[in-house]
């Protein structure tokens, strides 16, 4: 019986001949390749929940854009709109009226958002939810809280769980301070240090819920200790921005930030982000004082291909059950993965809120499956290679595509045949993890 790599080897093997000639050109073989070894599988076409690599494998799609596709791959909703817009012109050089509807969207959806600005990215967003943060303060620190990520900029690195520090200047290092998710230490650190611009998270907890908060009252208390304190709020809706609810995690558990930042979902599958917020907070931007105005450039920021994109998603969301439609495949997932749990008598642990599903294999909990109470040391232990890396490439080979083997996202467009495909795939390649000791 061929090992989990040895049938990965031979099913993606032309992902392995690409991933040689990409080595050739692409610096560190390519996007994001070393999060599967020994390659990557390489895919150029999806649609639905579906997508298919470069020799025909068919895979049940759990990434599903990292995220951003709650309609799933190639809703015509949006390729139909993109499609007119792209034959329009993609840059005209000016601002678009497309701008204002995108704007009017997500204000109205997103509580806490007076007003709107347009990024490229989630990075970008927390980038400039910061400086918006320090401009506005005049104070120079960051809080944020380990195994939270906000993308790859220098001040959202440290203890991200994925970043490295390579490169970032100690000076830079030394603005940013990373506390554990605990109100004690928060409620410690903002008294003793009145440098504080900023607290950012991922309301949902560290990695979308894979280390959850204990939500919602933790959120509460904090935005009450930031509020105290004269610190700017940060929620970091990213990944659950337009997912936990139509107006985000924000919505669901009934909390204000200050800044929030977003990107995925909002740009309908398309590059783009955006940052709302406070109107005087987010005045800085376009300030009539020379000494306050922030500058926010930006060739391809509000561009009206992703603006039209993300217009498409959001009416689509705000008129149709795409939301519910996407919880309740993951609620079938979840139910699923655990009933596979419990036949085949092996220990583990399913938890997630709405369309967010998390496995944890090795530990149990007595929590409803939503917010997990389990230590954050025991889910690290759970969750992490070797066994997380062979759990993604057991699931490839039964062909499903997880999140880095630690979850799943589920989009509208995932039926009940598709679930119950990853369903199937979880109980062979659980199976396999055991054969090879992994469990
Ligand atoms: N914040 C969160 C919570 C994220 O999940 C991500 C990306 N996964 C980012 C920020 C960065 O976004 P992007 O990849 O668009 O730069």
């Amino acid at each position: 019986m061929p090992s989990i790599v040895e049938r990965y080897a031979q099913k993606f093997r032309t992902s392995g001949e690409m991933y040689k000639r990409g080595a050739e050109v692409v610096a560190g073989g390519g996007h994001q390749s070393r999060t599967v070894l020994p390659h990557p599988v390489y895919v150029d076409e999806a649609r639905g929940a579906l997508k298919w690599d470069v020799e025909g494998n068919e895979l049940v799609d759990h990434m599903i854009g990292y995220g951003a596709l709650l309609l799933g791959h190639g809703h015509p909703a949006v390729t139909d709109a993109v499609t007119a817009r792209i034959a329009k012109g993609t840059h005209m050089g000016t601002i678009s009226s497309l701008e204002i509807r995108w704007a009017e969207l997500v204000t109205n959806l997103i509580p806490s958002a007076d007003l709107v600005r347009f990024t490229g990215s989630g990075t970008e967003s927390t980038l400039l939810a910061m400086r918006l943060a320090r401009g506005f303060t005049g104070k120079t620190k960051v809080v944020k809280f380990r195994e939270h990520f906000h993308g790859w900029h220098d001040y959202a690195s440290p203890q991200s769980g994925i970043n490295t520090q390579v490169g970032i200047p100690g000076e830079t290092m030394s603005t940013v301070i990373v506390v554990e998710p605990d109100l004690a230490e928060v409620e410690k650190l903002f008294d003793r240090d009145d440098d504080i611009a900023a607290i950012i998270l991922e309301p949902t907890g560290g990695h979308w819920g894979q280390f959850p908060l204990p939500n919602p009252g933790f959120l509460h208390e904090l935005r009450a200790l930031a509020t105290r304190s004269g610190v700017v709020m940060i929620m970091d809706e990213v990944i659950c921005g337009f997912r936990m609810s139509k107006g985000g995690a924000q919505q669901r558990f009934d909390v204000k930030p200050d800044l929030t930042t977003m990107a995925k979902i909002v740009a309908g599958g398309l590059p783009g982000g955006a940052v709302g917020g406070k109107a005087e907070i987010m005045g800085l931007l376009g300030s009539s004082d020379p000494s306050m105005r922030l500058a926010h450039p930006g060739t391809f920021n509000a561009n009206p291909v992703s603006a039209t994109a993300g217009i498409a998603m959001l009416e689509t969301i705000q008129s149709e059950p795409v939301i519910e439609k996407a919880d309740a495949a993951a609620t079938r997932l979840k139910a699923g993965l655990r009933d596979a749990l419990t036949k085949m008598e092996v220990t583990g642990h399913v938890h997630g809120i709405a369309s967010i599903v998390h496995v944890a294999l090795g530990v149990e909990c007595t929590c409803p499956g939503d917010i997990c109470t389990q230590p954050h040391s025991a889910l690290a232990e759970a969750t992490s290679a070797p066994r997380s890396e062979m759990l993604k490439l057991a699931m490839l080979n039964e062909g499903v595509d997880m999140m880095g083997g630690i979850g799943f996202l589920t989009s509208a467009a995932h039926r009940d045949k598709d679930i119950d495909r990853t369903i199937e795939a979880f109980e062979k390649s659980v199976s396999a993890l055991r054969e090879e000791r992994f469990i």
